[in-house]
């Protein structure tokens, strides 16, 4: 691998990246995939933050739906989900000698530290992959959402967005043979066209923050190295 184009990034993970597609909860191998590719960017010289989501197990917004849980309770457990993908997650890569760390913006300092912007800077620094669970800590709010502010706080040179498809169609490319991939977008035309890649909280920080966002596909393998390299895959989405 060549010179890394990013000095530190943050790298977005759904639940579903970390399970079998159209599955739920855990699946070791994709979970392994995933520390790899980590592992490797890292080794490249790129501090590296990964926010994992929580859909895997629970949303709590369509939780809510059937009635009894709050939308708020429900959302608490959304980003309790979320620290167990981070537990996963940090397990399997400090077995293939990646130090770790897993930040949780909810405490629980039995099982990981609390987030705390310096810390986490200190650890990203010394070249620990740092996993940033539990959501922003706040209800009403997605982990995506978490990204955007992570990535700002933390002064990341862009947000690698991984997906189950090559980037932001013109219509859901799953379902729709027509639809057409963007190379380039602007924040402005996702909020506009309302593009549904990211939710618009998240879309509106990163353009306050001016951080660009990669969207690209993560069940290909290479493609996390690629971003990191510079290689024009995906959609790009700048000011
Ligand atoms: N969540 C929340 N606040 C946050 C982040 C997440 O309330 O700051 C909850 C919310 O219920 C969400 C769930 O956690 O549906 C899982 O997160 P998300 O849907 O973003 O996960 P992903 O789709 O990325 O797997």
């Amino acid at each position: 691998m060549g010179q890394p184009k990013y000095r530190r990034v943050i790298l977005k993970i759904s639940g579903e990246g970390l399970c079998k597609p159209g599955g739920m909860g855990l699946d070791q191998e994709e979970i392994s995939r995933i520390a790899l590719a980590a592992k490797a960017v890292v080794a490249g010289g790129t501090q590296l933050g990964i926010v994992v989501g929580g859909g895997n197990f629970i949303r709590g917004q369509v939780l809510s739906q059937a009635g009894h849980v709050r939308r708020a309770t429900g959302d608490y457990m959304g980003m309790l989900a979320t620290c167990i993908n981070a537990l996963a997650l940090q397990d399997t890569l400090e077995d293939l000698g990646a130090p770790t760390r897993v930040l949780t913006a909810i405490e629980m300092r039995q099982i990981a530290e609390p987030f705390i912007r310096r810390r986490a800077v200190r650890h990203l620094e010394k070249g620990r992959i740092v996993i940033l669970a539990g959501g922003t800590g706040n209800p009403y709010f997605t982990t995506d959402t978490c990204a955007a502010l992570r990535a700002s706080e933390l002064e990341a040179e862009v947000l690698m967005k991984a997906t189950k498809v090559d980037g932001v169609f013109t219509a859901d490319p799953v379902k729709d043979p027509t639809a057409r991939k963007f190379d380039r977008l602007t924040y402005q035309e996702v909020l506009e066209k309302q593009l549904g890649v990211m939710d618009l909280t998240a879309i509106s920080m990163c353009m306050a923050s001016r951080i660009p966002i990669v969207v690209f596909n993560l069940k290909k393998e290479g493609n996390i190295a690629r971003v990191i390299a510079g290689e024009t895959i995906g959609t790009t989405i700048t000011s």
